[in-house]
């Protein structure tokens, strides 16, 4: 696989006619002294007059949805689809990224890298394939001029990078994959000897290795292949050689983590569970739960 013709070719998703006038924007945004906390709310303070707040303010708008978050971009404050800070502060404890060359796979907005800084990483990289979440990305980082590398790339690409990490995050993607073993196998390849992978995933409750597999979407999201058991999970990381399968913590999906906001378009979880029945999704699955995990790339002989 030819990354740089990849990378090359996926340049040009941001001239899709949606992201070009995105990207028209980011050249306006003006030069400022910015004050930068990297706290539960992204905050980038500055003092600048109302006209300048204003136009960030539109730009912010114009790049919705914003579902990872939430940032305070020069008095604006956008409250994205989810309190990201949440599924952060939990993983938070367990990782300890200093002077680490470090992943996020499915990086959306670049949320977590951003709050990573803060562990001071040798390097940071995000993949995400969507141009508008790089797009929210270029943004921010306008204010932060951080060094984290964007590419434009997915999961399936990581084995080709050429590049190896001591840490790897791979957090929401997993279910999104048709074939959850030949992803693990993947971030395997782009493990450092001795790296550890976290991840975290819808799961169905039971002691059976076996996942639930949706006849279309769960809870109404499309693209969900496989809901596993916490055990089907640990089988598909063992079976790719990832092992010290680690749970870190389970958690439900709840509405103080995930709602509608003005800054999305469309509906969140309280349309995607049953209102007569909390406990399950409207296709009638059991409703959305999380468990993050963390496994190591062990030497191979052991
Ligand atoms: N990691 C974040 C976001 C999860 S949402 C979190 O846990 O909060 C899933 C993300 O995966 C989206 O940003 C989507 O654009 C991205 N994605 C879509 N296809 C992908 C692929 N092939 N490889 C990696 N990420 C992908």
């Amino acid at each position: 696989m030819d990354i740089e013709k990849i990378k090359e070719e996926r340049k040009r998703w941001l001239e899709w006619k949606n992201i070009a006038p995105l990207r028209v924007m980011l050249h306006e945004l003006p030069e400022v002294e910015a004050k930068i906390c990297l706290g539960d709310i992204i905050k980038i303070e500055a003092d600048v007059d109302e006209n300048i707040q204003k136009k960030v303010q539109n730009i912010a708008w114009a790049m919705r949805p914003w579902r990872k978050g939430p940032f305070e971009v020069i008095g604006t404050f956008i409250d994205s689809e989810w309190k990201s800070f949440i599924k952060y502060n939990l993983l938070e404890p367990y990782f300890n990224l200093a002077d680490k060359d470090v992943a996020d796979v499915g990086c959306n907005n670049g949320y977590y890298m951003l709050r990573m800084l803060t562990h001071k990483p040798r390097s940071l990289t995000g993949f995400d394939p969507s141009p508008l979440f790089k797009t929210q990305f270029d943004f921010i980082n306008h204010f932060v001029k951080s060094d984290i590398v964007y590419e434009l790339l997915g999961v399936e690409h990581l084995p080709y990078y050429g590049k190896k990490f001591d840490t790897i995050f791979c957090l929401g993607v997993i279910y999104h994959r048709s074939d959850p073993i030949a992803m693990l196998k993947g971030i395997k390849k782009a493990l450092k000897e001795g790296g550890e992978l976290f991840l975290d995933s819808f799961y169905i409750e039971g002691d059976e290795p076996v996942a639930l597999c949706p006849a279309t979407t769960y809870s109404k999201i499309p693209n969900v292949h496989f809901v596993p058991t916490i055990k089907a999970l640990q089988n598909w990381c063992e079976k790719a050689g990832l092992y010290d399968f680690e749970v870190l913590a389970t958690k439900p999906t709840t509405f103080e983590e995930q709602r509608k906001t003005d800054w999305i378009l469309g509906e969140s979880l309280e349309n995607f569970l049953d209102p007569q029945d909390l406990s399950k999704t409207v296709e009638g699955y059991p409703a959305p739960k999380r468990v993050y995990i963390r496994v190591k790339n062990r030497k191979e002989k052991r």
